[in-house]
This record gives structure tokens, sequence and C-alpha cells, in this order.
């Protein structure tokens, strides 16, 4: 039978997942779950590439400078350490900062990336993977069992959070990043798994 909610997602192996050889267990994590690896690949990513990956409209970077105020105000910081720290208090102008120490850790050392196939995958691997802060990630997920890094910690040193994998976070951003990462000439398999694609 087909199942209405089977979809494809695109995970990565940060390079600290690579460096920690976590590939084997999070790929197992994946599978005993009843998730399919259906695309495999391990690279060296570039610049551009990664540049590329994430969306370069103004609403997602100025995101990430939100999230990183948000941070800051949790732990009592304010406005005036966001422009000590970053330069700017402009939510926009710390986004594109952030953005920037994005594109020199994913280029840091090899990766490896993946589309995993099942019922539900995208909202499957988000929560396989855990929240993007792995200090306040579950126990059981993969940002909470392998990294206690903060937002804190990695904008004091002026890098991003090390949190393990990256996971498309919607079906519209797994479409795109499926696309983008696996559309030029590289293999996605079929194949059936046992005892579940009966
Ligand atoms: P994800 O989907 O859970 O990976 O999180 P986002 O899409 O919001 O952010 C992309 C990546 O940027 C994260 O995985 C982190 O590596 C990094 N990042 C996010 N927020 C912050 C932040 O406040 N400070 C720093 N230094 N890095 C961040
Ligand atoms: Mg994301």
């Amino acid at each position: 039978m087909i199942q209405p909610k089977e979809e494809k997602t695109f995970v990565m192996v940060k390079p600290d997942g690579v460096q920690k050889g976590l590939v084997g267990e999070i790929i197992k994590r994946f599978e005993q779950r009843d998730l399919k690896i259906v695309a495999l690949d391990m690279f060296l990513a570039t610049r551009e590439e990664i540049d590329n990956h994430y969306p370069k409209e103004e609403k997602w970077i100025r995101r990430l400078g939100e999230k990183t105020l948000s941070t800051y105000e949790k732990y009592g910081r304010d406005v005036t350490d966001l422009q000590k720290d970053f330069g700017s208090s402009d939510l926009l102008e710390v986004g594109k900062v952030v953005r920037g120490w994005l594109v020199s850790y994913l280029t840091s050392a090899p990766m490896v990336r993946m589309v995993v196939q099942g019922v539900h995958a995208v909202d499957m691997v988000r929560k396989i993977v855990g929240p993007t802060m792995p200090y306040l990630a579950e126990i059981g997920t993969i940002r909470g069992d392998y990294s206690a890094d903060s937002a804190i910690s990695a904008n004091v040193d002026k890098r991003a959070v090390f949190n393990l994998a990256h996971a498309s976070e919607t079906t519209e951003e797994a479409t795109h990043e499926i696309e983008y990462w696996f559309g030029d000439k590289k293999t996605i398999y079929t194949y059936k798994r046992f005892g579940i694609d009966e």
C-alpha cells in the first residue's frame, strides 16, 4: 500500500559528527526507526556550495539574528552586548555574521550527505536529531546524546553551534535540499526493506 505520508528528507552529518566518528551511529538511529537510507555520499563542500545551501532571504537571515538575541536575553545579556560581540545590533547584520560562521564550519572537514525515506520522514528525522541547541536537546536524541554545545559558547568563540547533523525542517526545505544536493546525476535508489515495505 502506498503511504500518504511516505516522504524523503535530507540529512548531512556535519564536520564535528564525522570527526567524532559518529557517521555509523547517526545512520543506525534512522534505520532502527524504520527509515530507509536511499542515497549516501561523503564529500568536502566548497564555500559556494554551502552559501547556496542555506536560504539567502532576509527573513531567514534575520531569524538567525533573532535567535541569537533571544539566547543573549535568556542569559541576562542584551543588545549592547550584541553590539560589542558582533559590531552591530541590527539583527540582519548579526544573522549575516552567524551565516558566515556556518559556511566556515561546514567547509572545515568532510561531511556525509544522505536522503532518508519513510513515513513522516521529515518530522521523524528532526525528532531523532533533536533541536538546534545540543545543551537543550533531550537525552536520546543525536544532538542531546553527543554534544553539549550552546549559542553562548559558540558566539564567544565566533563560530557556529556544533550540533553534529543538519536535517531539513519542512517538506518544502527537504524537496529543495534534495534537488540541490542530489539533483545533478547523483543517485537516489529505490528498494524494499524486509518487514517494512511489504
Ligand atoms: P537547525 O535547522 O536545527 O540546524 O537550525 P537553524 O536552521 O536555525 O540554524 C542553522 C545552524 O546555524 C544551526 O544548526 C547551528 O549550527 C547554527 N546556529 C543557529 N543559531 C545559532 C546561534 O544563535 N549562534 C551560533 N553561533 N550558531 C547558530
Ligand atoms: Mg535549519
